[in-house]
């Protein structure tokens, strides 16, 4: 479980912001500022932030869907972001995303054979006739009858589009998946559904999963370990059990402190959170979350915390965390 299958480090990405008749650079927005954390073999990092905060865009570098201005992702000894064409071609068969919207995802014009077999074909894996019993058997294995697989998307629910969805993923046996906020879209009564069949999945194929979600209760049954994220940089990032029960940074302790308890013996003190997240594009002096932290004091203003271990496995951003 320690092996490491994804190393990141001071990953940025700046989207530029033109003006004037030249067109010139005047700003950027900084939506992913300086990332650097291990994602474990076989694990899933639930990665945790309001909309806004960089996480998409984080999903996406981790697969270069998204080219990054600074840093680097290695992928099993490769820097991913300086992998030529071809490498890159081969790279990607390894990782795949399933994404937040299975109504956008899907062509509707492609039955779902065509939509499962298209990474197939482009990956030159198997004959036609392989392909065509592959779908019919990945259909199986994510609950869908063998013979949808002659039917267009606009013929499923939500949660039958988001199983093409995985299917599609698994068509080209990779090890890592980035999942995009997966069970957003879908109605409650069948989010928990397709998440005990991406664990199942999961554990079948030996996968290593990293789960976008905005909000930490939604991760907390997937995840081993979480991330959180707050304006493009990781605040805290521990083990699961350990980042719910000994939350270490404010924004943390407000984001936990937000999720409703089932048991009314239970209290727990709601922080509420003054003002919005500021803009990326011009973030805050020193701590990024300074301008709504309870705690702040001057030295937060001033100098920019470093992402650290605090206690072991267990790193956070904050000068107030010993
Ligand atoms: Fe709050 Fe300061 Fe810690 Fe930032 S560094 S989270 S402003 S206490």
């Amino acid at each position: 479980m320690d092996d490491v299958i994804l190393k990141v480090r001071n990953l940025k990405k700046h989207f530029p912001i033109k003006g004037g008749i030249f067109g010139r650079e005047v700003n950027s927005v900084k939506a992913v500022d300086g990332l650097d954390f291990d994602v474990k073999r076989g694990e899933t990092l639930g990665l945790v932030g309001e909309s806004g905060c960089g996480k998409s865009t984080t999903g996406r570098l981790l697969l270069r869907l998204l080219d990054a201005t600074e840093g680097k992702v290695v992928f099993q000894g490769t820097d991913i972001h300086k992998a030529g064409k071809e490498e890159m071609r081969r790279l990607r068969k390894d990782m795949q995303m399933i994404f937040q919207d299975p109504y956008a995802s899907l062509n509707p014009r492609m039955t779902v054979e065509k939509i499962i077999s298209e990474p197939m074909k482009i990956h030159n894996i198997g004959t036609k006739a392989e392909r065509k019993e592959k779908v019919r058997d990945l259909l199986e294995k994510v609950g869908l009858p063998r013979n949808y697989a002659n039917r267009y998307p606009h013929e499923f629910s939500g949660g039958q589009r988001q199983r093409v969805g995985i299917a599609r993923a698994l068509a080209v046996n990779p090890k890592v998946i980035v999942c995009d906020e997966p069970v957003s879209a879908l109605d409650v009564s069948v989010q928990a559904q397709v998440v005990n069949l991406m664990q199942d999945i999961q554990e079948e194929f030996g996968l290593t999963y990293i789960f976008i979600a905005h909000d930490l209760s939604v991760v907390r049954h997937i995840s081993d370990r979480v991330a959180v994220m707050y304006l493009g940089k990781m605040v805290e990032l521990a083990d699961k059990d350990e980042l719910y029960s000994n939350p270490k940074h404010p924004y943390t302790k407000a984001l936990l402190s937000a999720i409703p308890i089932p048991d009314p013996e239970i209290k727990r003190e709601k922080i509420i959170l003054e003002g919005d997240v500021p803009s990326p594009i011009n973030p805050p002096s020193g701590c990024p979350f300074h301008t709504r932290c309870p705690f702040a004091t001057d030295i937060c203003k001033k100098e920019v915390p470093k992402f650290e271990e605090k206690d072991k496995d267990h790193f956070a951003a904050c000068h107030l965390v010993d």
